[in-house]
């Protein structure tokens, strides 16, 4: 028989009686050695609410610049933007809304659902580029779902509108050009020494609350994301999923739509300013993703994203907690753990299904708004929508 850490006696009897865990419950979980019981409660939650369904989605991720106007200290994939006139330093890029909206078209024919899209706050592109670049993958790939901005991008948007936004100007006007969700990056840890040692110059949590709460008023759903692993403590990773959650209790009480979805990000210091730091380890991954589907009684899914936790932990953490693999992604320029150092990285549908077969778990291929999808080779349909066309 196996031994529970007593230290986790009084976690165990709450989540089995279903009660909300604290910030004490937290800590004592990341104090724990005992991952079989963390793995097993974390468990307990993910089947009582999916059973054994694992979600993946087809999806492309594209961004459209790297070079940036910050430097926070984790990131890898920034260029510094040129002084004027000055030669782009090497590497950096900025795609042309044709060439995006060609990248996404080509996804589109080969039936992926969601487009991604995220880059570094631009110095020069203008306002309209983003609109632009919305409205042309709308006309192009009328059905799919584009997910793209995170809020240190929007707020870089309402600075460079002229005239200036407000942040509800700006969700709008970017949802009528065809936004369809916010990817929810950029949270980072939300506490401010670890703000001031990692990301000092980037909008901190009152802008990222700021932009997630509008587009919950707006009835636009996001994702929560939590970087982990550089210079925050478990205190501090208990203490952002607390304020998230308690931002959701508002959202699904006052708001017209929430956070879908957990995704804790593990850092990877390879490149970064941070690169002299370890990163996480395979059991702090495990053990962080199963305490964040402790945490969160209030957010339905729990995502492993394959890119940065190795498709290998990931699929063992369908055990853990998880329910989401996130999907095909193809190309991923923020971190490179998989594909050799390159861009490409890329999941086939059928190795997503063998993942997630092995692991025990049915898979279901899902939208961006966790809509399950009915498929026929590259043409898809909601399974509800179709369900209703299939009765009128
Ligand atoms: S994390 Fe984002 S805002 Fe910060 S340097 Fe990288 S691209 Fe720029």
């Amino acid at each position: 028989m196996p031994t529970i850490d007593s230290a986790l006696t009084d976690v165990v009897a709450k989540v089995e009686a279903g009660e909300r865990l604290g910030a004490e419950d937290g800590l004592r979980l990341y104090r724990s050695r005992d991952i079989f019981t963390i793995g097993r409660l974390a468990n307990h939650v993910r089947e009582h609410l999916h059973g054994r369904v694992a979600f993946y989605n087809i999806n492309r991720h594209i961004p459209y610049t790297n070079i940036c106007v910050l430097r926070c200290r984790f990131c890898s994939f920034y260029r510094p933007a040129p002084a004027k006139g000055a030669a782009p330093p090497a590497g950096a890029y900025a795609l042309r809304v044709e060439d995006m909206v060609a990248r996404a078209a080509e996804a589109y024919a080969c039936g992926a659902t969601e487009v991604h899209i995220v880059g570094g706050l631009h110095p020069t592109l203008p306002f309209e580029y983003y609109i632009d670049l919305c409205r042309g993958i709308r006309e192009a790939c009328p059905r799919m779902h584009i997910k793209a901005f995170t809020a240190i991008e929007i707020i870089h948007f309402t600075r460079i509108s002229r005239p200036r936004r407000s942040i509800a100007e700006m969700l709008e006007a970017l949802r009528e050009a065809g936004l369809g969700s916010l990817p929810g990056g950029g949270a980072e840890i939300f506490d401010d020494r670890v703000h001031d040692e990692a990301f000092r110059n980037k909008v901190g949590e009152q802008g990222w609350f700021d932009v997630h709460r509008v587009a919950h008023e707006m009835g636009l759903f996001t994702n929560a994301t939590m970087l982990y692993g550089h210079v925050e403590g478990p205190e501090e990773r208990i203490t952002h999923l607390l304020k998230l959650r308690a931002h959701q209790d508002v959202s699904l009480r006052e708001r017209r739509a929430h956070f879908n979805c957990v995704v804790p990000l593990s850092f990877i210091p390879d490149g970064s300013a941070l690169a002299h730091m370890p990163g996480p380890t395979g059991l702090d991954d495990l053990k962080t993703l199963a305490i964040v589907r402790l945490m969160f009684d209030n957010v339905p899914h729990v995502k492993a994203f394959w890119v940065m936790h190795s498709p290998k932990l990931a699929q063992v953490s369908l055990n853990w907690g998880v329910d989401d693999l996130d999907g095909t992604v193809v190309h991923y320029d923020i971190t490179k753990r998989e594909g050799g150092g390159t861009t490409h990285q890329e999941l086939t549908v059928e190795r997503l299904k063998r993942m997630i077969l092995e692991a025990g778990c049915v898979p279901v291929e899902r939208d961006t708004l966790y809509r399950r999808i009915v498929r026929d080779g590259d043409d898809w349909a909601v399974a509800a929508e179709n369900e209703r066309r299939n009765r009128e």
